[in-house]
C-alpha cells in the first residue's frame, strides 16, 4: 500500500516536471541529427515532446519526421519556431556558423529562447556564442554529453552544463528526457572545460593499459593475466576494467569486436586537439595530453581514424623493430 501510494506520487511528479517543461517550451527544436542527435532527439519524442528539425543532409532526420517530428527548411526557420533548442554538431566551426551565420539560429531568436549546446567544442567558442546570443536578449548554456551513441540510444547520458543557474533550471527537465546525470559545472563554458578534461584523462589512461599490457607480453606474460592483475592492483582504472584494449577479456567492447564501433580515434584525436589547445591559451602544462594528442594524431594517419580509440593497443603491439 505504501509502496502504491509512494509509486502514484512519484509518477504525479514525474507528470508535473514534464507538463512544467512543456508549459514552458511548447515547441523545441533540434538541429544535427548524426550518431548522437537522431537518439536524443528520438527519446525527446518518445518522451511527449513537440520538435521541429533541421539537418544539413535530409537524409539524417527522414526517422524522425515519421516519428512525428516536424521539418525545418534552415536553421533560422527552425529558431523562429521554437522556445527551446538543442544542437548536436560536430565542430567548433559547425557551431559558429549555424548560430551566427547569415541564416543561423540567432538570426531569428526571440528574446528569452533558451539554446543549449551539446556538441564538444572549445569552451572559448561556447563563451564568443553565449555573447552574441545575449546581444540578441536570447540565452544560451553549453551542455556536452558523455555516454557515446549507446548512451544517446538508451537515454542514459551524463550533461555537463555551463551556465546561469537559471537557465541550467530551465534546461533540466528536458534535458532528463536524454540522459540521467544533469550536472551544472558553473558559468558557461565550463561543461566544455569538464568534458575536454574528461575525454584528456581517458586518452591518457587508455595508452598507459594499453604500453603496460603490450610490454608485459613481450616479456612473456598473458596479456589478459596481466589485465587480471592492474584491476586488482593500484593500476586499475576504467580503461583497464570496464573497456580493456586487450580482445577477449569482455565479449561486448569493441577490442573483442575487432574495434568496430566505441568511441572513434577521430573524435578522441578532436577533443584532445581542444584540449591541447585550451591548456595553450591559458599558459598551462599538459605533458602527457599533449603526448596523448600526438599518439591520436598517428592512429589517423595509419588509417584509424573511424576504429574505437582502444586500437592504440594494437598500434602499440604492432611496432616491432
Ligand atoms: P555526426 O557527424 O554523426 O552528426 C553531426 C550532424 O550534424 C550530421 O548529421 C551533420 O549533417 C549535421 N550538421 C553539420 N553541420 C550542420 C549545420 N550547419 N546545420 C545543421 N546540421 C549540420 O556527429 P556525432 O557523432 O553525432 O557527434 C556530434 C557531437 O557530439 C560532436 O561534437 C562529438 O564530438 C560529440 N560527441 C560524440 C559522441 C559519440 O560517441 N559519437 C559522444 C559524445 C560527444
Amino acid at each position: 500500500m505504501a509502496l502504491n501510494l509512494f509509486t502514484v506520487g512519484l509518477n504525479l511528479l514525474k507528470k508535473s516536471s514534464l507538463s512544467q517543461g512543456k508549459r514552458h517550451f511548447s515547441s523545441i527544436g533540434f538541429v544535427g541529427l548524426g550518431n548522437m542527435g537522431n537518439y536524443m532527439a528520438n527519446n525527446l519524442i518518445k518522451k511527449g515532446h513537440k520538435i521541429v528539425v533541421y539537418d544539413v543532409n535530409r537524409s539524417a532526420l527522414t526517422n524522425l519526421v515519421e516519428a512525428g517530428a516536424k521539418e525545418a527548411s534552415s536553421a533560422a526557420e527552425l529558431s523562429k519556431n521554437s522556445q527551446m533548442v538543442i544542437t548536436m554538431l560536430p565542430t567548433n566551426d559547425h557551431v559558429w556558423e549555424s548560430y551566427t551565420g547569415n541564416d543561423g539560429l540567432l538570426s531569428t531568436a526571440e528574446k528569452n529562447t533558451l539554446f543549449v549546446d551539446s556538441s564538444t567544442i572549445d569552451p572559448s567558442v561556447s563563451q564568443k556564442v553565449h555573447q552574441e546570443a545575449t546581444k540578441k536578449g536570447a540565452k544560451f548554456i553549453d551542455g556536452p554529453v558523455s555516454g557515446g551513441v549507446v548512451g544517446a540510444r538508451d537515454g542514459t547520458l551524463t550533461f555537463m552544463v555551463g551556465g546561469e543557474k537559471e537557465q541550467y533550471d530551465r534546461a533540466k527537465p528536458i534535458l532528463e528526457a536524454m540522459g540521467t546525470r544533469i550536472v551544472h559545472c558553473g558559468d558557461v563554458g565550463m561543461g566544455q572545460v569538464a568534458k575536454l578534461c574528461n575525454n584528456m584523462l581517458l586518452a591518457i589512461s587508455m595508452i598507459g593499459v594499453s604500453e603496460v599490457v603490450n610490454l608485459a607480453d613481450r616479456l612473456g606474460l598473458d596479456p589478459k593475466v596481466m589485465t587480471s592483475i592492474l584491476n586488482t592492483s593500484t593500476g586499475r582504472c576504467w580503461s583497464s576494467e570496464v573497456y580493456p584494449p586487450v580482445p577477449g577479456i569482455i565479449d561486448t567492447v569493441p577490442s573483442s569486436n575487432n574495434y568496430e564501433g566505441g568511441f572513434l580515434t577521430h573524435l578522441m584525436t578532436k577533443d584532445l586537439g581542444l584540449a591541447q589547445a585550451a591548456a595553450t591559451r591559458s599558459s598551462t602544462p599538459i605533458p602527457l595530453g599533449s603526448l596523448a594528442h600526438q599518439v591520436y594524431r598517428m592512429l589517423m594517419t595509419h588509417g584509424h581514424a573511424n576504429r574505437d580509440f582502444s586500437i592504440i593497443y594494437q598500434y602499440l603491439k604492432n611496432c616491432k623493430v
